[in-house]
């Protein structure tokens, strides 16, 4: 069953950046992005996107939590204590440099490399050994790029100063280890509730966890490396040139394995590895025929029409055909719920337990005439609907 559904993964035989160009037609005078304007960031900085109380709720002490169903006390002490290792972590130099670590700087908890280089004879061998690492440290999968600097963020945002700066890696740190951090299934179900909040959160501390390990290998080996999430650069095009999905409507990836639900962490490094190639398995040709995620935004953010190459605002770049969601206008509907949602991620086809067999068919059927199908399959099989938060506390396969 397993070679059945890894049959329908296409390796794309072009070198990452030109399938990149061909298929985003990302065009030749596309600018780096400038981190200042990520809709984080902005709400920092521009009034227009106000954050009211949303980045308070995440300390407990802040903030009442509400007596609706997802949202009560339990929940937000449960979505809170998700975070908790990556809020500590992260900010634990921001009092005195303004850094957020793993949002916006990268990661500087690493001891310094062994003095003593580990000698590399056979690059597919180190390749190997590195994704056995990776995955043990938390990765549900793993893939390799070379750095193509046109996704690291063109300036380095403060969240204290509010200051910009020009930002680069260094140039010796060639290749960047994506990985996959696979999110709870059950509890992304329940998006959008605060007590859904704790699927991202666990995400982000599993791929913190992951990074910084992987990265502290790979310097105890004597190399380089700098571990990161969603800092320095955007991810979502990397893991791409590095095999690991598709891009899909709703904007982000969607793996084979684990569908969107996932998060993505990653470490550059300039220990030698062979470099993966983009994957195809049909996500283009499904994102045509459904829109779910467009149908199921609750504010409209997600687009209908063909990829277009201009943003609906600055929060985006400018310059690649894409899907691209109007980040102003999900940020608000956080706001207005004081907690994150991935109801896109909960409605897509892709959102599947892929452990099953019969999931798996779903995912050849996707990628195959019967499309359609296999979208009125998942409609009429309800996968989509959201599990109820009280029933997920009362889930006895868990006690
Ligand atoms: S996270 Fe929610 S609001 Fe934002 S695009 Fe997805 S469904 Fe829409
Ligand atoms: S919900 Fe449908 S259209 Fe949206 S990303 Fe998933 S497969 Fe594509």
């Amino acid at each position: 069953m397993l070679s059945f559904f890894k049959s329908g993964i296409k390796p794309i035989a072009q070198a990452s950046k030109d399938y990149l160009n061909k298929s985003f037609g990302i065009s030749p005078d596309f600018k780096r992005f400038n981190q200042r304007n990520d809709i984080f960031n902005r709400a920092m900085w521009d009034d227009s996107v106000h954050p009211k109380a949303f980045f308070k709720s995440y300390d407990i002490t802040n903030y009442k939590p509400k007596k609706s169903k997802g949202f009560d006390h339990w929940d937000y002490a449960f979505r809170n204590a998700s975070w908790h290792m990556t809020d500590v972590v992260g900010e634990m130099h921001f009092e005195k440099e303004g850094t957020v670590q793993g949002f916006t700087d990268y990661y500087s908890v690493q001891t310094p490399p062994s003095p003593m280089q580990v000698p590399i004879d056979d690059i597919n061998d180190c390749t190997k050994r590195i994704k056995h690492a990776a995955k043990m440290f938390g990765a549900g999968m793993v893939g390799i790029c070379k750095v193509d600097e046109r996704w690291i963020y063109s300036h380095n945002y403060n969240r204290k100063t509010q200051e910009a700066k020009p930002f680069d890696i260094p140039k010796n740190l060639k290749y960047a280890i994506m990985l996959i951090i696979p999110m709870d299934y059950e509890l992304s179900k329940t998006y959008p509730t605060a007590l859904s909040g704790a699927s991202t959160g666990l995400g982000y501390g599993v791929g913190l966890h992951c990074a910084n390990t992987l990265a502290q290998f790979i310097t105890n080996l004597g190399y380089q490396a700098i571990a990161s999430l969603n800092d320095t650069s955007l991810s979502i095009p990397m893991a791409i040139e590095a095999g690991l999905g598709e891009y899909g409507r709703h904007g982000l990836l969607i793996t084979p394995e684990f569908g969107p639900n996932i998060r993505i962490a990653k470490v550059f490094t300039d220990i030698p590895l062979t470099v993966d190639q983009p994957v195809e398995f049909g996500v283009k040709q499904f994102c045509n025929t459904c829109q779910k995620c467009a149908d199921g935004c609750p504010v409209k953010a997600i687009p209908k029409g063909e990829p277009q190459a201009e943003p609906p605002n600055f929060s985006s770049s400018k310059g690649i055909k894409k899907w691209t969601v109007n980040a102003e206008k999900c940020f608000k509907f956080w706001v207005g719920m004081n907690t994150d949602c991935a109801i896109c991620i909960r409605v897509c086809p892709y959102n599947k337990d892929f452990s099953k067999w019969w999931n798996r068919i779903g995912i050849r059927l996707a990628n195959s005439p019967l499309r359609k199908l296999m979208l009125k399959l998942d409609n009429l099989l309800k996968f989509s609907d959201r599990v109820a938060a009280a029933k997920w506390w009362e889930d006895k396969t868990r006690d």
